[in-house]
């Protein structure tokens, strides 16, 4: 069995962006209600706060200024800081995975700007952190989100140490290719419109790249508005998540000792978190509690 840590603080839930993060309270009192807390490796950290000094590491003065003066900042700052203690404890090895439940988006975040819902660069801020404390370099980030993340790949665009693999919809008509930036080691693919079509792209475009590019620790970005009852590409079942899940595991098992950050804001309605995030748990912690479906 793994140990896994659920990073979360109430503001998540509390001031989530709940146009698009609808799901995010219900999701984490999900893992209390199934009992997942009574296994010893599963473990709740309440997110902190990220300091100024931390965003910066991505993010002008200039924007930080003017997130603060919305009423994003608090979510922001703690949806971030979630994922900043998640890189610190994994990469430490005092936990073996995470599953970090932010109220925010952050994969459309810039330097100085951001949409949809993202303000500063959830997951992103999680490399400068880990670099800063020598705990790593080299990451892998895995987007299975609806939209492609723009901001993702507009910050690390030169950062080989970074590979981006993006799933997105190339139908959305906001990104053609000159948007996508790939390069050898930012990649886009397509969605599938369906749990199987989805599932046999991200098992034929993941693990062989991961596996080649070796990275010290893969962060997911677990996207649900790609469920049927959501606003993306509304194609998949709750059920396809948790199987989405066993794919990236096995590629962080194989390729870089388990060391797995899953982020979610768990943007599909509380019924597909209900489901969803607790056998999430159950896959990183290894508890078998729930079949495959
Ligand atoms: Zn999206
Ligand atoms: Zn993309």
């Amino acid at each position: 069995m793994k140990k896994t840590g659920i990073f979360y603080h109430d503001v998540c839930g509390k001031e989530a962006y709940s146009s698009l993060a609808m799901g995010v309270e219900a999701g984490f009192k999900s893992i209390e209600k199934e009992g997942l807390y009574s296994y010893p490796n599963v473990k709740w950290f309440e997110s902190q706060p990220a300091t100024e000094e931390q965003i910066a590491r991505l993010h002008s003065r200039k924007w930080i200024e003017e997130v603060k003066r919305t009423q994003w900042w608090r979510v922001s700052l703690y949806s971030v800081g979630g994922m900043i203690g998640a890189t610190e404890k994994v990469l430490t090895g005092e936990i073996d995975n995470a599953l970090v439940i932010a109220g925010v988006g952050g994969h459309h975040a810039h330097r100085d700007n951001a949409w949809g819902g993202c303000y500063f660069s959830v997951i992103g801020l999680g490399i400068p952190h880990a670099r800063a404390k020598s705990l790593g370099k080299r990451f892998a980030i895995v987007d299975t989100d609806t939209h492609h993340a723009d901001g993702v790949r507009d910050l690390f665009q030169n950062d080989e140490d970074v590979l981006h693999i993006c799933f997105c919809d190339s139908f959305s008509g906001v990104y053609g290719a000159e948007d996508r930036l790939e390069s050898q080691t930012k990649f886009c693919f397509p969605h599938g419109y369906s749990d199987e079509e989805e599932l046999r792209n991200v098992a034929r475009e993941v693990p062989a790249r991961i596996r080649e590019f070796q990275p010290e620790m893969i962060y997911w970005l677990m996207g649900m508005d790609t469920h049927l009852d959501s606003y993306g590409t509304a194609a998949l079942t709750e059920k396809a998540y948790p199987r989405l899940a066993r794919i990236v595991k096995k590629a962080a098992d194989e390729c870089c000792g388990g060391k797995l950050i899953v982020k979610t804001c768990c943007n599909a309605p509380p019924h597909a978190a209900n489901y969803v995030i607790p056998r999430i748990v159950d896959r990183l912690a290894e508890l078998g509690k729930y079949p495959e479906e």
